[in-house]
């Protein structure tokens, strides 16, 4: 996928064309932003670029090499990705391994590292030392989605270029050139997506419409019926297979942002919320939730959803942190 077909990412390509183009390739580049916006993609349209045998101001996606590429069947292209939870030691002493030897075809050769926060710190380690004493003919590139996921040292020694989210009309773009999907339900995903394109939430549509509307049940009737039955799914959605549970704290991420944005009376358009379904308007239900809350008990409650979020990725207690977060929730309201 050369850099023309990647969308709503211009300035991170333009800052790559540059540097190609005067000839000031760093050694390692550091791509972040969150997950689903084209960081991977451009990263290998970087690399067909470097090595295409046709294209000029951009690969040609067709010459045996770009195609190659695609395929991580070129010699002087790998992809790194965790092994498990994290980039083993092992992995990586084998990719530096490779990536020290003269290129086969290419100028250089040309490593992608994609979740580089998953480096364990022996992994780490043996990696700093690449990039202290960079071989002459290699380019790496390593993805994460913030540098602060990073040691300081790894970062410090890359230069970074920070993908920008995706605005709602070309995720919508994007996602009707690669799904069969309805207008209105790609208009329900994209809302939904936060500024990346996450085609999971495709196959998850279902789920996440019923994880949706017990949450609405929930967030409009705060009485001590809705707060038994709300912990005693959480627990089941929490062990469930199809991890609603990270459904929910997305759609109640969104739920706090919209009423926040009408308790400041701005423009119900913007409302992630606000249509869904063909028509099927949320605002009324959010109108009522927002009777709940003060200004300050929202906010509040937005950096406890994103507090929860972090506890579950540092391996806390699903359920527990799940259900705590709920409970918070049910006793600001009633
Ligand atoms: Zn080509």
């Amino acid at each position: 996928m050369p850099f023309r077909d990647i969308y709503g990412q211009e300035h991170a390509i333009g800052l790559l064309n540059q540097a190609v183009h005067r000839d000031r390739m760093p050694h390692a580049w550091l791509f972040t932003g969150q997950a689903n916006i084209g960081k991977y993609k451009t990263a290998v349209a970087l690399a067909q670029k470097l090595n295409c045998r046709k294209g000029e101001k951009d690969a040609c996606g067709e010459c045996d090499y770009c195609l190659q590429i695609v395929e991580q069947n070129f010699l002087d292209y790998q992809v790194l990705i965790p092994d498990g939870k994290f980039i083993k030691i092992d992995q990586i002493r084998k990719a530096l391994n490779w990536l020290h030897l003269h290129p086969d075809q290419a100028k250089k050769r040309v490593m992608i590292l994609d979740g580089a926060q998953h480096l364990g710190r022996e992994a780490a380690n043996a990696f700093l030392k690449t990039l202290e004493e960079p071989a002459p003919h290699t380019l790496l590139i390593l993805i994460a989605e913030s540098s602060q996921q990073l040691p300081e040292t790894i970062v410090s020694r890359c230069q970074q270029i920070r993908f920008r989210p995706l605005s709602e009309e070309i995720s919508e773009r994007i996602l009707r050139q690669t799904t069969d999907l309805t207008k209105e339900r790609i208009q329900l995903l994209s809302a939904f997506s936060m500024g990346s394109v996450n085609r999971n939430l495709a196959v998850r549509l279902e789920i996440m419409e019923t994880v949706q509307k017990t949450a609405i049940v929930w967030l409009t009737t705060f009485s001590a019926s809705t707060l038994e039955e709300m912990l005693r799914t959480c627990e089941s959605w929490c062990k469930s297979k199809n991890e609603e549970w990270c459904l929910l704290l997305d759609f109640l991420e969104t739920w706090f942002r919209d009423l926040t944005w009408l308790l400041h009376g701005l423009p119900e358009e913007k409302l992630i919320n606000r249509n869904v379904n063909a028509g099927e308007s949320r605002i009324k239900a959010l109108r009522n939730s927002a009777g709940y809350f003060k200004q300050k008990q929202i906010y509040e409650i937005f950096s406890r959803i994103v507090q929860t979020r972090r506890a579950i990725e540092l391996n806390a207690n699903k359920s527990l942190a799940v259900e705590s977060l709920c409970l918070h929730m049910y006793r600001i309201a009633v």
